[in-house]
């Protein structure tokens, strides 16, 4: 533990240095001062050698950890083939993904895209087709429900239904034709639908808001709700998903199953992007040739990544394991309630928890422990998430979590 301590430091030190220089990067982005260069596992390195333990893993786009072997594997072959085609041509790679993809989520249909934020979009779009043409409403009236907090990604359209000033400030004009409503609260959803609504898009669990986790029953409200109101049920489970909560899908976790899943992130084993609309061909299948697409979207290279992802995920030990360390991280996080710990959220290995404010900030509790070789992210004010890689060692996740008693510590006798 001193070594890996040590390490951190030693590296925090002279990557700071280097950081210092002038930056031709727009400044969207504060991260923290280290200056990554490889990464093994759940493991990175800096440039100066100092090894640190990735509790974020990319939000979740790197599940399976930094080089996981198989599915840098299928990179690699697939590199030396063929990596682009576009969709004006068929490739041997997209339609068995696709297959495999809606066979993991007992669906029979894949739009395949490239970030979430596609996904997301390509949902909105699916959802408004199907309204106008199967559902029958009124041409240009369509809304779409969705939650407050909630996190679906950076576009125009998606930003038009945040909450978040940060997100939304100066990016006007909005899109319209969304509606949100507080999040975990079914009787508000059902009261905002109207015979105009063809859709519901909500996060499972609110990931960039906190690791919010909505009540048990909100989930199989909504499903029964939607149903009821002949709209669709959109699962953003982009961040949630895919291993991450200890089930293929958080919707697994609560006994439900929308009508489309979105996903994005860990489908691209953390090499390339890839994200997919999943559902079935009623809904799907309102898109005809022509009407929606991406130049990259199911390109062989992310095709045969995603395949082997589906591969991984396949056999149920990556849900299995994230099951099993999540327990043990909710425990010791648990134990840290009232020692400067106000609140802990956990869904398999993935955390959010609320920092007492009168301690500090996220961030610094962030800045503290990437000095003790433990890279982790704040949300929001005194909220910080971990998400390390599902293949992270049992001993190594029970590092990062001494090194957060440590800083805890640290913070309450200063
Ligand atoms: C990250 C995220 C997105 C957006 O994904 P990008 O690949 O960054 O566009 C959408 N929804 C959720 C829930 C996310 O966590």
């Amino acid at each position: 533990m001193s070594a890996v301590l040590s390490a951190g430091q030693a590296a925090a030190g002279d990557t700071s240095a280097e950081l210092a220089t002038e930056s031709h990067l727009a400044h969207t982005y504060h991260p923290l001062e280290v200056m990554v260069e490889s990464g093994e596992g759940a493991w990175v390195t800096d440039t100066a050698g100092g090894r640190y333990l990735d509790c974020l893993a990319a939000y979740s786009a790197v599940n399976f950890g930094h080089g996981h072997p198989a599915l840098i594997a299928a990179a690699k072959q697939q590199l030396d083939r063929i990596t682009l085609t576009s969709r004006a041509f068929h490739n041997d790679k997209l339609e068995p993904f696709a297959a495999a993809l809606a066979a993991l989520a007992g669906k029979d249909m894949v739009i395949p895209m490239n970030t979430g934020a596609e996904a997301v979009e390509s949902g909105i779009k699916v959802a408004r087709a199907w309204g106008y043409r199967v559902k029958g409403v009124a041409q240009g009236m369509a809304n779409i429900i969705v939650a407050d907090g909630n996190f679906h990604g950076r576009t125009t359209t998606i930003i038009s239904f945040s909450n978040d000033p940060v997100a939304t400030d100066d990016f006007g004009p909005f899109t319209p034709g969304f509606r949100s409503v507080p999040y975990g609260d079914a009787a508000a959803l059902e009261a905002a639908i109207d015979e105009n609504t063809v859709a519901v898009l909500i996060e499972p669990i609110q990931g960039e808001a906190g690791i919010v986790i909505p009540p048990a029953e909100y989930l199989p409200a909504v499903r029964e709700i939607t149903t009821r109101h002949n709209v669709l049920f959109i699962a953003d489970e982009i961040q949630s998903g895919l291993g991450r909560t200890g089930a293929t899908f958080q919707c697994d976790n609560v006994g439900v199953v929308p009508d489309l899943y979105l996903l994005g992130k860990a489908l691209g084993g953390g090499i390339v992007p890839v994200s997919a609309v999943v559902g079935n061909s009623d809904i799907l299948g309102v898109l005809g040739a022509g009407e929606h697409g991406s130049t990259f979207g199911g390109n062989p290279l992310a095709a045969a990544v995603g395949t082997a992802v589906v591969e991984l995920l396949a056999t149920g030990e990556m849900q299995e394991r994230a099951r099993m360390l999540g327990a043990r991280l909710d425990a010791r996080l648990t134990a840290l309630i009232g020692r400067g710990v106000v609140a802990v959220r956990t869904a398999g290995l993935w955390a959010g928890i609320d920092i007492d404010p009168e301690l500090a900030t996220g961030r610094e509790v962030c800045e503290r422990l990437m000095l003790r070789g433990v890279l982790a992210k704040d949300t929001h004010g005194s909220t910080i998430r971990l998400a390390p890689p599902i293949v992270v060692e049992a001993a190594d996740l029970d590092i990062a979590i001494d090194q957060l008693e440590a800083v805890l510590e640290e913070l309450a006798g200063r």
